[in-house]
């Protein structure tokens, strides 16, 4: 936990302000629960949004890093959404193609089940190292699957003997308590060799923007824009290659190499950061008339006819629980098969296949992220049904 008007983590220059408090959220949201009573009991966590106004640096003052714990049922693949596929494949050609990555080595921090790691294997005919304590031992489908190593373990220095020619992480960093100093342990283990790294986090810009609220969830320390990402990686011993707003603008791409001579007391821009803070305090004037709204809405729909939405992932599980709708919703869909016939954490609905729709045609489908909206209402449309599809 930090104190409100604690010194800020990526400036130490300005405090974190509270902002925004949701209370009461599922500490692991991505987390399988097998009946509706254990979903129901869920281990919760509160969220106390703070922003620094010198950098834009957006933290959740309740965090308490005791309370996740990440292992083998952590379920977070989005590989099952062709956007996001897509989306994976482009980019493993891009930083293989901009790092000539041909018969190289690649390590992933924090590669879940290694797809992304494996497409870059593929792509490149390279051989990868993934660290993630969360892996399962199941890489399928995937000619590199040979050429890759797994270590069950979070990435440190112990590991710098890995002569690796990128080194990526993807989703990692707003996950974890201290984010300047994984920084400094990455930058230790590869500055060495000058190896260049790619880092990707949820934007923040987009998690305040009029899609993005649902994307406030208890594994996210930390809510990143590029002036403070920029800032963080400047402070921390890296020089800035690339830093650009990826997947329809919902992430955040870093490029950057450990820098020879690091930056003297780099500052943030200040521009930048002003957008920033006039974003949080748009988000935190709308909060509360947006789950007003969602709640009658649903309320009202589910009178007249089936309502489910779509999409279990945090998105789905911060807008069920943020707006307490035990009810009104029948399911869950989700195109995982991993995650079908467990339960939403905090508020119990079941998660169900696409195809089980057939036999429940619903009247209103809420899509949780708007990328997913045409290739749903394709979907749907193979089966004959035509609900109204609306956009949370
Ligand atoms: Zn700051």
């Amino acid at each position: 936990m930090v104190d409100p008007g604690s010194p800020c983590p990526a400036c130490h220059d300005g405090v974190l302000e509270p902002f925004l408090r949701i209370d009461a959220v599922p500490v692991v949201c991505t987390l399988l629960w097998p009946t509706r009573q254990d979903a129901l009991g869920a281990p919760r966590g509160d969220l106390d949004l703070g922003v620094c106004r010198s950098c834009g640096m957006i933290r959740n003052l309740a965090f308490k890093p005791a309370l996740v714990e990440y292992d083998a049922a952590y379920e977070n693949s989005q590989h099952f959404s062709p956007a996001f596929s897509a989306y994976a494949a482009a980019l493993a050609r891009r930083l293989v193609d901009t790092y000539d990555l041909r018969g190289k080595v690649v390590a992933e921090i924090g590669s879940g089940k290694g797809e992304f790691l494996a497409l870059l294997c593929e792509e490149g005919g390279n051989r990868g190292f993934g660290f993630d304590p969360t892996y399962d031992g199941q890489v399928d489908g995937h000619d590199a699957a040979a050429r890759i190593t797994f270590v069950r373990d979070y990435y440190s220095e112990a590991f710098a003997d890995v002569a690796a020619d990128l080194v990526c992480c993807r989703h990692v960093l707003e996950h974890v308590d201290d984010p300047g100093a994984m920084l400094d342990t990455v930058r230790r283990a590869v500055a060495g060799r000058g190896t260049p790294v790619y880092f990707e986090v949820p934007h923040a810009g987009y998690v305040l923007g009029p899609s993005g609220l649902w994307d406030f969830i208890y594994q996210h320390v930390s809510y990143f824009s590029p002036p403070t990402l920029r800032l963080l990686f400047e402070r921390h011993g890296f020089d800035v290659v690339d830093l650009r707003s990826s997947f329809d603008g919902q992430f955040l791409s870093m490029e950057a190499r450990p820098a020879t001579v690091p930056r003297r007391s780099p500052r943030p821009d200040r521009e930048a950061v002003a957008e920033v803070v006039d974003q949080v305090d748009a988000l935190a004037r709308r909060y509360h008339a947006t789950v007003e709204h969602w709640t009658e809405l649903v309320e009202r729909r589910s009178h007249q006819g089936g309502v489910v939405l779509w999409g279990a992932g945090a998105k789905g599980v911060t807008f069920l629980n943020a707006t307490g709708m035990t009810a009104g919703i029948d399911a869950v869909v989700d195109l995982n098969p991993r995650k079908h016939g467990s339960y939403v954490p905090g508020t119990g609905q079941q998660i169900i296949a696409p195809d089980e729709l057939r036999s429940r045609p619903p009247d209103t489908v809420l899509v949780m992220n708007p990328i997913y909206q045409d290739e749903i209402k394709r979907q749907l449309a193979t089966m004959d049904l035509r609900p109204d599809v609306l956009c949370v």
